[in-house]
């Protein structure tokens, strides 16, 4: 099989979906690898490497449109990208279809097949490809909202530990899953005072359980949100129902009684925000005032550490896209029902449920 890799080109976007060791592999398996020039340079991985390891570097993205038989990416397809699909061609990516109706609809038209990291499932019913960026937004989640408390960055100019003699600052968590556990252990790292809300009673036990002595778990309900987002110098939002529009946890009014200066880190921003106030923001822009608190919602957030994402990436779909390589879509799909799952659209038609409920009137 013929499996392509371009440079993404969403705004900011420096991950890439393969490493020199996925090419290596994959031209072990007895696949040709194309790879385009400089695709990898912003993870900080050079052409040479991939040449070295028996990838064919490409000039154009045209290029690998024209011939591939797979295609790898990051994130979905941009409307210069879609233009190029072809129906005997796979995507294998992030889509997050729901949130995009130009996309999906794009897509559909094109023909192509469009395996989606986001849906793919592992036996337990987890998201093997989804969690790794969630780790990594959730830790950088902390890093992002300790330096907008700085006042430069219109924050209330607070070190989020405190030092001797002066308190810690207040981290509130909303939504103890992959997001908020890896916010929490570096906020209580760096020796502020933490309290993780969630709905679901187990995983709070759970977090009890393993969490540090300055992180509190609270039973999440408009009266404690009310009461510890006013009391908070860092709020994250880390909530998700499936599939769904995150749920508003935080109203315009509540925003406006928070500490002024105080600063909301909306993770969840890429399923539409927790807070009311949220709107997208990227990394070259990434805050703006409402009521005098600061709001970082960047969409992209592990873009920005792309190294460590490219890897955390493709040590996650690397077995992935192998198997999908030497399967072809149909044998991958009935392998079982994780793997048909990832499978959002084939012959002009979506396939996936989710996907289809949000789209009832397209085929
Ligand atoms: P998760 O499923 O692991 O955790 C979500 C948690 O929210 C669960 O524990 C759930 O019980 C809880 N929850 C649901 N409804 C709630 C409510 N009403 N009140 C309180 N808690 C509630 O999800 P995750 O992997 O941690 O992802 C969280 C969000 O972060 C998702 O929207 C995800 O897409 C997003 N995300 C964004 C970026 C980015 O770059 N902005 C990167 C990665 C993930």
């Amino acid at each position: 099989m013929i499996i392509g890799v371009p440079k993404e080109i969403k705004k900011d976007e420096y991950r890439v979906a393969l490493l020199p060791v996925g090419a290596n592999l994959l031209t072990s398996d007895g696949h040709t690898v194309l790879f385009e020039r400089g695709a990898a340079l912003g993870s900080g991985f050079d052409d040479e490497t991939y040449a070295e390891v028996g990838a064919e570097i490409v000039e154009s993205a045209e290029e690998i449109y024209r011939r591939a038989d797979l295609v790898a990416k990051v994130k979905e397809p941009q409307p210069s990208e879609i233009e190029q699909l072809r129906p005997d061609q796979t995507l294998f990516c992030y889509f997050h279809f729901a949130a995009s109706r130009p996309l999906t609809v794009g897509c559909l038209k094109s023909g192509s097949t469009a395996v989606a990291y986001e849906t793919l499932a592992d036996p337990r019913g987890r998201l093997p490809l989804l969690t790794p960026m969630s780790e990594i937004a959730g830790r950088m989640s902390i890093q992002e909202g300790a330096k907008c408390l700085e006042r430069p960055m219109m924050g209330r100019g607070l070190l989020l530990g405190g030092v001797p003699g002066v308190a810690p600052g207040e981290v509130l968590v909303l939504g103890g899953g992959v997001v908020g556990t890896h916010a929490a252990r570096m906020a209580a790292g760096l020796a502020a005072h933490v309290t993780i809300m969630d709905i679901n009673l187990d995983r709070l036990r759970y977090l009890h359980e393993v969490m540090p002595a300055n992180v509190t778990t609270i039973y999440c309900d408009p009266h404690t949100v009310e009461e510890y987002a006013m009391e908070a110098d860092l709020v994250i939002g880390a909530v998700l129902i499936p599939g769904d529009r995150a749920p508003r946890l935080i109203s315009r009014a509540l925003v406006s009684r928070m500490k002024p200066g105080s600063v909301i880190v909306d993770v969840s921003i890429d399923q539409g925000g927790c807070a009311e106030t949220s709107r997208p923001t990227t990394h070259s822009d990434p805050i703006y005032l409402v009521d005098g608190v600061v709001h970082y919602a960047v969409a992209n957030i592990p873009g920005a550490v792309s190294r460590t994402s490219s890897v955390a990436l493709c040590n996650a779909t690397l077995p992935y896209l192998r198997e999908l390589a030497s399967k072809g879509v149909d044998a991958f799909a009935a392998t079982d029902a994780g793997h048909a799952a990832a499978i959002n659209m084939r012959n002009f038609r979506l396939t996936n449920a989710a996907v289809a409920h949000a789209f009832p009137d397209l085929p």
